[in-house]
């Protein structure tokens, strides 16, 4: 499954959106990037996604932070950001540093701008199937079945891993398909049984090469949603792709459509506040 050319052709619709943008309001779009510290894959991460925006015709507000950032300070930062009528949209680079209340810098964010899809109330939108941004990685592998024509009604999706950006949230979008959703997690056993009866496997471990072709059922339709030291995936993608019908590659499968929905999503979110 070519994420790189899917999220090419989602990206040139959101730079014609933002242009529309533009041309009807006198306004770009616009998202302010927040990076605490200087984390090298966090630094990198930003910068990809600020160079993303560029290309898009969106406007980025980069606001770095010193690591010392303290949580009243950074929560005031996201604060003013939200109630900043230039800005459109907000990423919180996760992670902010152990000393950090990540969960209150992220309320901090408002509903409206929130593209990254990180606060209680996108995460609530997501379950109840409502209106709201969803988190941009699992929205990505959502558009990734979708294009490829994955039906998922009634189909056994096994999630491996549960965290609150990636595995629970791809579980609930699974389920809002009508699939049957498994998750799995550090503390399940018999993990082998689970990815034997998996019709689609979404691997979000972050564990390089974790899932090999062995331990998936002939057929599956696997995404491969890690991202781990040395550009490789949470699945053997040399073994996995002999017997999955449909994989992801790493790179080129989930991470560029998670930076197209960030910038669909930011210009989406102008074009509300903008009235348009
Ligand atoms: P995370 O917060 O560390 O969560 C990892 C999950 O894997 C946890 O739920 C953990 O279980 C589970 N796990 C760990 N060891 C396991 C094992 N032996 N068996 C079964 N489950 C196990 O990581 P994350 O933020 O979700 O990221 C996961 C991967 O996705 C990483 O490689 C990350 O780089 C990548 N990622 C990629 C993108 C992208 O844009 N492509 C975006 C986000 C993340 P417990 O809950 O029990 O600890």
């Amino acid at each position: 499954m070519d994420g790189t050319a899917l999220a090419r052709r989602t990206t040139e619709e959101t730079a014609a959106e933002a242009a529309r943008v533009l041309e009807r309001t006198g306004t770009a779009p616009c998202l302010a990037t927040v990076l605490v510290g200087e984390d090298p894959a966090s630094v990198t991460y930003v910068r990809m996604k600020r160079r993303r925006c560029e290309q898009a015709g969106i406007r980025s507000k980069h606001v770095p932070l010193p690591a010392t950032v303290t949580t009243a300070e950074l929560v005031d930062t996201v604060t003013a950001l939200s109630e900043d009528p230039g800005v459109h949209g907000i990423l919180l680079q996760h992670p902010v540093g152990p000393h950090i209340d990540e969960r209150a810098a992220f309320e901090a964010i408002s509903p409206a701008k929130d593209v990254d899809g990180v606060t209680m109330h996108s995460f609530a939108a997501m379950g109840f199937g409502l209106p709201g941004f969803a988190s941009c990685t699992p929205a990505g592998i959502m558009r990734l079945l979708a294009e490829y024509e994955v039906d998922l009604t009634g189909k056994h999706a096994v999630v491996v891993g549960r965290s609150a950006i990636l595995g629970k949230p791809a579980g609930m979008l699974l389920l809002g398909r009508d699939a049957t959703v498994t998750y799995c997690h550090s503390r399940t056993t018999d993990l082998s049984r689970h990815l034997r009866e998996a019709d689609v496997l979404i691997a979000a471990v972050g564990r390089p090469r974790f899932i090999r072709g062995e331990d998936l059922k002939p057929g599956a339709v696997v995404i491969d949603a890690g991202y781990n030291e040395g550009n490789v995936g949470d699945v053997d993608f040399a073994s996995a792709s002999t017997r999955a019908s449909l994989i992801t590659p790493v790179p080129g499968g989930v991470g560029p459509m998670t930076i197209a929905v960030l910038l669909e999503q930011t210009v989406h979110a102008a074009r509300t506040q903008l009235g348009l």
